[in-house]
C-alpha cells in the first residue's frame, strides 16, 4: 500500500488491495442473513476476515458483536468506527446469484455492505505505512440488532463507549447520488418510537350491530382521529410522523369482533414533542372509543432516540469525503431523515457522526428488491479509513 500523504489514491489502493476480499465477504454475509442479536455466523465470517491483522479482538459483545482494536504508530485519542451486522425478516426478490439462502430473511438494509466496508477499513489501516500515520487507537465496532433490537443500546450498557473519544458510522443510502457522502451537524435521524393500541368493544352477531360496540368501526375512527394529532396539534414547522402500520380484527365475515388491534410508529426530532405525543394519543383514542361505547388502551415504547451528530465530527467527515471523492460528492444535508437508527445510543455518550453513502437510484431500504452496485464498497472502506486517518492525524 502506497499512500504516504493525504488521501490521494486511497480509493484505488483499497480497491486494488482489498476490493475482491470486501466483495467476497459481503456476498458471503448476504447469502446467510441473520436477524437481531442472532448474528453468530456473521461474527464468524468477520473474525475469519480479520485473521492475521494486528488487532486485539473482543468477541461476545452484545451477544454476537465484536470490538477489534488497532493501536496506531503514535500516541493519541481513541476513535471508533461502527458497522451494523443484522438482516431483516423480508423475503428477497433480487434474483442475485448470491441472494439469501434463507426464506424470509434478507440483508435489505445494506448491513452486509457496512460490515464488509468496516472489515476493509480494518485491513487497510492495519497496513504498515497507514498504521504508522495513526496517532492514537482505532476501534472497529461490529454491532448486531440494529433493526429494532437496540444492539447499540446494549453495547453502550456493556461499556463499549468507554474510553472512546469520537465515533463514526456509515449507512448506504438509496436516492443519494452514487458515491456521494452526506451528513449534517445536529439531528440526522429521528427518534423512532412504537406503539400498540387495543380497541375494546363488545362482540356480537353481524346482523345485530345494536347489541354490540363494533371494534372495527371504532378502530377506523381512532386511526383517522390519530392522524389529526400531527396535522392539527403539532407546529407545522416541527417534523413529526405517526404511522399505523398494522391493523387487525375479527375471525369471520358475519361476526362483529370484540377487539381490534393496531400497531404503529411515531417519529420526532424535538424531545419535548416526543414525550408529549403518547399522552395526546391516549386521550384522543380513549375519547373516540368512549364516545362509541368502547375503550382504547395504548401501550407505548420509547425505542431509539434522535441520532444527533456532533458539528465538529460532521465537519470532519465532510472535509474528508470532499478530499477523497471530490467536493461535489460531499454534501451537507439540509434536513434529517425521519428514519431511526440505534447508532443514536452511541451519540448520546460520545461526539461523532453518522454519514450516508449514496448508492444512487435503486430500490429502497427494507424492500425485497434492494440491491446496490458493489463498487461502492471499496469507496466506503476508503472513506472510513480516511476518517480514522484524519481524526488521528495530530
Ligand atoms: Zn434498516
Ligand atoms: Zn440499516
Amino acid at each position: 500500500m502506497d499512500v504516504a500523504q493525504g488521501f490521494e489514491g486511497l480509493v484505488d489502493e483499497v480497491q486494488k488491495s482489498f476490493g475482491e476480499d470486501i466483495v467476497a465477504l459481503r456476498r458471503d454475509i448476504h447469502r446467510e442473513p441473520e436477524l437481531g442479536f442472532d448474528t453468530k455466523k456473521t461474527a464468524e465470517k468477520i473474525l475469519a476476515a480479520l485473521e492475521g491483522l494486528p488487532l486485539e479482538i473482543e468477541t461476545g459483545v452484545a451477544e454476537n458483536g465484536i470490538v477489534a482494536t488497532l493501536k496506531g504508530g503514535g500516541e493519541g485519542p481513541t476513535i471508533a468506527l461502527r458497522a451494523d451486522m443484522d438482516a431483516l425478516p423480508i423475503h428477497e426478490e433480487t434474483g442475485l446469484p448470491f441472494a439469501s439462502g434463507t426464506d424470509g430473511k434478507m440483508h435489505a438494509c445494506g448491513h452486509d455492505g457496512h460490515t464488509s466496508m468496516l472489515v476493509g477499513a480494518a485491513k487497510t489501516l492495519s497496513q504498515g505505512p497507514l498504521r504508522e500515520r495513526l496517532n492514537g487507537t482505532v476501534k472497529f465496532v461490529f454491532q448486531p440488532a440494529e433493526e429494532g433490537g437496540g444492539g447499540g443500546r446494549v453495547m453502550v450498557e456493556e461499556g463499549v463507549a468507554e474510553g472512546i473519544d469520537q465515533i463514526f458510522a456509515l449507512h448506504l443510502w438509496p436516492g443519494l447520488a452514487f458515491g456521494t457522502a452526506a451528513t449534517k451537524a445536529g439531528p440526522i435521524m429521528a427518534a423512532a418510537d412504537k406503539f400498540e393500541m387495543e380497541i375494546k368493544g363488545t362482540g356480537g352477531h353481524g346482523a345485530m350491530p345494536h347489541l354490540s360496540a363494533d371494534a372495527v368501526v371504532i378502530a377506523a375512527h381512532v386511526a383517522t382521529a390519530l392522524q389529526t394529532i400531527v396535522s392539527r396539534e403539532v407546529d407545522p414547522v416541527q417534523p413529526a410522523v405517526l404511522t399505523i402500520g398494522e391493523i387487525g380484527a375479527g375471525t369471520a365475515f358475519n361476526i362483529i369482533p370484540e377487539t381490534a388491534r393496531m400497531g404503529g410508529t411515531v417519529r420526532t426530532i424535538d424531545d419535548d414533542l416526543r414525550h408529549r405525543l403518547p399522552e395526546r394519543m391516549e386521550e384522543l383514542a380513549k375519547g373516540v372509543a368512549r364516545a362509541m361505547r368502547a375503550d382504547a388502551e395504548l401501550d407505548y415504547t420509547f425505542s431509539y432516540p434522535v441520532t444527533r451528530n456532533d458539528p465538529e465530527s460532521a465537519a470532519l467527515a465532510l472535509k474528508v469525503a470532499g478530499s477523497l471523492f471530490g467536493e461535489d460528492r460531499a454534501v451537507e444535508l439540509a434536513h434529517p431523515s425521519m428514519g431511526g437508527e440505534d447508532f443514536a445510543f452511541f451519540l448520546q455518550k460520545l461526539p461523532g457522526a453518522y454519514i450516508w453513502l449514496g448508492v444512487g437510484d435503486v430500490s429502497g431500504l427494507h424492500t425485497p428488491q434492494f440491491a446496490f452496485d458493489e463498487d461502492i464498497l471499496p469507496q466506503g472502506a476508503a472513506l472510513l479509513t480516511a476518517i480514522a486517518l484524519e481524526a488521528l492525524s495530530d
